[in-house]
């Protein structure tokens, strides 16, 4: 991967190796960088578990080679949101793949590899393998981790991302989608929504939002977090504090807390033992969210400010006073994300998406009164857009820039498996082009504020391709490039912004070097792998 791209460490991996450590197996997780640049020995381990998501399975067909060469037909399962392809990741070579979230699978799946009996596999629920005839058998989707699976400690063994120290480790709060309304446009086998009462009456009751009468997938339509992982469950916060103090400990500098929500995190509790399955009510448990933030912030380096957390993303309609104060309270001058994908109020709700536009504004606006960096995103080549549509989110994009938002992004719609759009055709119009073209416009906008500006940042590498070095802005911001030995890779420095390469790419120079933040060796093998 180029190094604009590789600074994230997503939760998912060190989930898979806290869950084997938990059951006795010595677990370590390496990106596929460090395997293809052999600075791993894979004769040393006796199994492999590749998680990737769905465009990745063009690295998972070369993790698989990588492991066959070197371990022969030693198992290899596979996992991740890519599980939505088994038939193609059996078809690669792929032995076993875990249908969904790996908590309730891998103990069953560890005794049964220990016994080295594929008579054993067709009892462990939620998981598609290899059969003996070369067939593919299937137990069935792997049922949702309870809350109490859902703390196990993950791994905070991160040294082998060869950027730990500069890159955003993601730590996990919240599990699961608290949307369970669904979308109302015709599907791409014909279904439709027959408006019973279940999504859209306040009073349905929460577990009856489960399930759809004609099988529409709950949540936005080209989302596949709730089908995937269910209704919203809170990680407990002793967890989620020991975890981040050992990813600290271990020289991690950035570190973003991961849910589809933030703001659902401990809402569940409100409705316990009834799944959280409405978005909007009750609201954000501010008091729980709180304690969590207050015991992060306590946190040696994180008060001291040499170790970033940030948020990610959260739902408008759960956005209110209360709520901006206390993020503003402890995350002033960090991002957070906003998705709004569409400006039409009617498209807004044939989507499945949750509350309204007025609760998008609201939030962008009381967001950015308390200081924080909103990051609004859109998507162009949806199902239902027209110009009608379109007209109407570029002129909601250009609003929501004057209220404060302070980057605009438009991605392309993909139809992702699993989802309720899944097979639908994407076309892009002109209407759509219209959405991409504004999203640039107002970016540029956003970039030309930032000339001239100062900002610490890591230096995490070399761009061989431009020749210069590249910077991670903190706590997180378009990657600058500048010019500079390769000495000074591992600093922390501050860089003046004096250009715009790209949309995602800014030039600065070095104004000030101020302290080396990693080793000389984990320095070296960054350099090694990009
Ligand atoms: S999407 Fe399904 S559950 Fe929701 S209102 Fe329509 S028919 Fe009812």
């Amino acid at each position: 991967k180029r190094m604009v791209t590789v600074d994230v460490i997503g939760a998912g991996p060190r989930a898979v190796a806290g869950l084997l450590e938990h059951v006795g197996v010595k677990a370590e997780i390496c990106p596929l960088e460090v395997v293809e640049k052999r600075l791993v020995d894979l004769k040393e381990y006796d199994v492999a578990f590749v998680s990737g998501m769905t465009v990745d399975l063009e690295a998972a067909a070369k993790a698989l080679r990588l492991w066959r060469k070197s371990c022969g037909m030693s198992p290899i399962v596979a996992g991740g949101p890519m599980f939505y392809e088994y038939r193609k990741l059996i078809a690669f070579g792929y032995d076993i793949v875990v249908m969904g979230e790996a908590e309730p699978v891998i103990p069953s799946l560890i005794k049964c590899l220990k016994q080295n009996d594929i008579t054993c596999l067709e009892k462990v629920k939620g998981i598609a393998y290899r059969g003996q005839q070369k067939t593919v058998s299937v137990t069935g989707l792997a049922p949702h981790a309870t809350i109490k699976q859902l703390s196990i400690q993950h791994s905070a063994h991160v040294e082998n991302y060869p950027l730990y120290w500069a890159s955003r480790v993601y730590v996990e709060i919240v599990r699961g989608c608290s949307n369970f309304r669904r979308p109302s446009l015709k599907l791409a086998d014909g279904r439709r929504c027959i408006h019973c009462p279940i999504c859209f009456n306040p009073r349905t009751p929460l577990s009856a939002r489960l399930r759809c009468p004609v099988g529409i997938p709950a949540g936005c339509g080209y989302c596949s977090v709730p089908a995937t992982h269910g209704p919203a469950r809170s990680r407990s916060r002793e967890i989620i504090v020991r975890e981040i103090r050992e990813l600290v400990k271990r020289g991690v500098k950035r570190i973003v807390l991961s849910a589809p929500d933030v703001l659902d995190y401990q809402r569940d509790m409100l409705v316990y033992p009834e799944p959280l399955t409405d978005p909007c009510n009750p609201p954000a448990n501010v008091d729980a969210l709180e304690r969590l933030l207050d015991d992060i912030f306590n946190i040696d380096e994180v008060s001291k400010g040499e170790t970033y957390v940030m948020v990610e993303n959260i739902k408008a309609c759960l956005v209110d006073e209360e709520v901006a104060k206390l993020l503003g309270e402890y995350f002033r001058g960090t991002p957070v994300h906003l998705g709004v994908e569409t400006g039409d109020p009617q498209h807004y709700r044939m989507l499945g998406r949750p509350g309204n536009l007025a609760d998008v504004k609201r939030a962008v606006r009381l967001l950015s009164r308390y200081g924080m960096q909103v990051y609004v995103y859109f998507i162009y080549g949806l199902p239902g857009e027209n110009l009608k549509t379109a007209k109407k989110t570029v002129e909601l994009m250009e609003q929501l820039y004057r209220l404060g938002a302070e980057k605009v992004t438009a991605y392309r719609f993909t139809p992702l498996p699993g989802t309720a759009f899944e097979n639908i055709e994407i076309k892009l119009t002109r209407a759509s082009m219209m959405i991409k073209e504004k999203a640039q416009e107002l970016n540029a906008r956003a970039k030309k504020k930032l000339l001239g500006r100062k900002v610490f940042g890591i230096v995490a590498g070399f761009h061989k391709a431009r020749r210069r070095l590249v910077v991670y802005p903190l706590p997180h911001g378009p990657v600058i490039l500048t010019r500079g030995k390769k000495q000074l890779v591992g600093w922390l420095v501050e860089v003046r912004v004096t250009d715009i390469v790209s949309e995602r790419m800014l030039e600065g120079t070095v104004v000030r070097k101020i302290k080396p933040i990693a080793s000389h060796k984990a320095v070296e093998v960054a350099l090694q792998v990009y």
